[in-house]
């Protein structure tokens, strides 16, 4: 069994419902729920668009990084989100997702494929996984840094605002 961390993003349709819908499909699928932060609302990040509601889950889970990954993207298919990011001129296109499920840590292995970067390339740059983050584990080192999400939390220097939405109980996300 694997430590895993997963943050989840949504900002269309019922955000709220997108959200816990993702947890209970990523318990079915994916690994027993552990921890949920708090629910943030954010502004849109590096592009326009209505504002995101996220979180990051701690999860248990007996995946390859490579089947979770696939469990992960069959969610977020399930769940409705049709459009992948996509290049143009070398930089990603971003755009509105119904959920958006990314692999922050897999335990502390680190892991550099065409399809997968763990730890998340841009996690340490986005106050929107560190301020969830940092709730359900603040002394969780990052591998590739050495740092703790507390550090790499204050180091932060994204200034996109990240409010408290909803506060919440695992209980009422955690599969009977
Ligand atoms: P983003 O999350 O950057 O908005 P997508 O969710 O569309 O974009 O993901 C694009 C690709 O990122 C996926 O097809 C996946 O192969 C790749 N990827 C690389 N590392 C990770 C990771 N740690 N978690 C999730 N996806 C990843
Ligand atoms: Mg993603």
């Amino acid at each position: 069994m694997i430590q895993v961390f997963l943050s989840l993003g949504s900002n269309k349709g019922d955000r709220l419902i997108q959200l816990k819908k993702s947890v209970e499909h990523i318990q079915h699928y994916a690994g027993n729920l552990i921890t949920i932060s708090d629910i943030f609302e954010s502004k849109s990040w590096a592009y326009e668009d209505t504002d995101y509601l996220n979180a990051v889950i701690k999860i248990q889970s007996n995946l390859s990084p490579e089947e979770l990954l696939s469990e992960t993207q069959k969610i977020e298919k399930e769940l409705g989100r049709s459009s992948k990011t996509n290049t143009k001129n070398g930089k990603p296109v971003y755009s509105s997702r119904i959920i958006d499920i990314d692999i922050l840590f897999y335990g502390n292995k680190i892991i550099n494929s065409e399809h997968l970067t763990i730890p998340h390339p841009l996690l340490h740059l986005r106050r929107f996984v560190l301020q969830p983050m940092i709730q359900i584990a603040p002394d969780f080192i990052h591998p590739v840094f050495n740092e703790t999400i507390e550090t790499l939390y204050i180091r932060c220097e994204d200034e996109n605002s990240v409010k408290l939405f909803k506060k919440v109980h695992a209980e009422n996300f955690r599969l009977p």
